[in-house]
């Protein structure tokens, strides 16, 4: 049994739907578990839609109808047979969705933003696999569209929720063996059987699920990219593939920002040994990446990882006392109620410097909650650049011409808050 993973932008379209199609006729005597995400950016769609109704409904039609128009654009095109029963299965789900609209209403869940996002979010993935699974059928390659929130349970962190790994396992091993099963990345449900999902970007972190509790042979996430990357070329032209690399080094670079592989993914995969590849949807001849266990030590290509907007703060406090463990307790402690995530950290004896998303209302939430007792001082607009298995020239490359406001080197890893 083997798991793919395709993503938003492998099937954006009607057209990107048919290859699809194409990549599969190469596995036609495989077992497959075919995890598929939203189509094309509709879970940023679908944002809009859970925004509106929350904060502003008067544009709550607008965005539904954006939704709708998107969906109907690629059945229109794949399905020519307006009789068809992909119709009324993408018709049943529309029809739950604005249920689920007023349901949400009914139950005031709109004070609860996160229950809300959770109960309309996942139709995007909802959707996508019906359309994915009757186009298969159709073209004769023969699919079982599974739900994925029967097979994944989650507890209720709406918009985060944690995976319930022995209910899962459970429920995934009652999975018949369908030669080819497509469902849903990206949610579950929770004891009460209310959808959840895993996080942004999370439906690479679902196939990692699947492939975990069915002791898969490998989990495929299928990218537009030609494999792992050791940048991302819209920063670094020169940018070259990686063939093979360690979970450890692909858990390093995901951890630091690269965006190829959802950070969650890896762990459960390490834990098994599956290998996993990462290869690309327009040249799915090729050979892609390969993360396994390795024998050897990982080829030390430098790796660079730009997270941009980000917001560098110094906080100190008030009264020249130290910033001891107390004060750092308390100041992650709304680091957390804001749910900004710190992607790197420095102190000295007055100050503590922190560099995170600039969020502006997470940021302004943090500097409220601190604002009692400490000072902080910010720069906004600065990149975090990591750059692993660094050499001085290929510092003094990338950071010439730019301002350096913070350096922080380990043995393999440097980073640099830029402007
Ligand atoms: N559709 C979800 C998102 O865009 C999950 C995913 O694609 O991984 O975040
Ligand atoms: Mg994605």
């Amino acid at each position: 049994m083997k798991v793919f993973k395709f993503g938003g932008a492998s099937v954006k379209d009607a057209e990107s739907v048919r290859n699809i199609g194409k990549i599969l006729s190469n596995y036609s005597n495989e077992k497959l578990v075919i995890v598929v995400s939203a189509m094309g950016k509709m879970t940023n769609a679908f944002e809009w839609l859970i925004n509106s109704y929350c904060y502003s409904p008067n544009k709550l039609k607008h965005s539904l109808n954006e939704i709708v128009d998107f969906h109907n654009k690629i059945l229109w095109d794949l399905f020519p047979d307006k009789s068809h029963k992909v119709y009324s299965e993408i018709n049943d789900f529309l029809f739950q969705l604005e249920e689920e609209l007023e349901v949400s209403y009914a139950n005031k869940y709109t004070k609860n933003f996160d229950k809300t996002y959770d109960s309309l979010a996942g139709y995007g993935e909802l959707m996508s696999t019906t359309i994915i699974s009757n186009y298969l059928n159709n073209s004769g390659i023969l699919s079982t569209w599974v739900d994925v929130r029967t097979l994944i349970k989650t507890n209720s962190d709406y918009r985060e929720a944690k995976v319930d790994w022995d209910a899962s396992k459970m429920k995934i091993n009652e999975l018949k063996e369908e030669s080819i099963i497509v469902t849903q990345g990206f949610i579950g449900s929770d004891s009460d059987n209310k959808m959840t999902t895993l996080g942004r970007e999370g439906s690479d972190f679902s196939a990692a699920i699947l492939g975990y509790c069915l002791d898969a042979e490998s989990v495929t996430i299928w990218k537009d990219v030609a494999g792992v990357l050791n940048a991302d070329p819209k920063y670094y032209p020169e940018a070259t593939k990686i063939d093979k690399m360690s979970y450890r080094e692909a858990l390093e670079l995901s951890y630091y920002g690269a965006t190829v592989i959802h950070p969650k993914t890896i762990k459960p995969l390490e834990n098994k040994e599956i290998p996993l590849y990462v290869k690309s949807f327009l040249n799915h001849e090729g050979e892609g990446t390969v993360v396994q266990k390795l024998t050897t030590f990982d080829a030390l290509l430098p790796s660079y990882i730009f997270i941009e907007d980000q917001i560098l703060v110094s906080i100190s406090t008030k009264d020249f006392s130290f910033i001891a463990e107390d004060n750092m307790s308390f100041i992650f402690g709304a680091l957390s109620k804001a749910k900004l995530k710190v992607n790197l950290i420095q102190n000295s004896a007055l100050s503590l410097s922190l560099c995170f998303k600039n969020d502006e209302k997470k940021v302004a939430q943090f500097f409220h909650s601190i604002k009692d007792s400490f000072l902080a001082r910010y720069n906004e607009n600065v990149t975090l650049l990591t750059i692993r298995h660094y050499s001085e020239d290929v510092i003094d490359n990338m950071t010439k011409d730019k301002q350096i406001y913070l350096e922080q080197k380990t043995r393999n890893t440097a980073r640099f808050i830029l402007k």
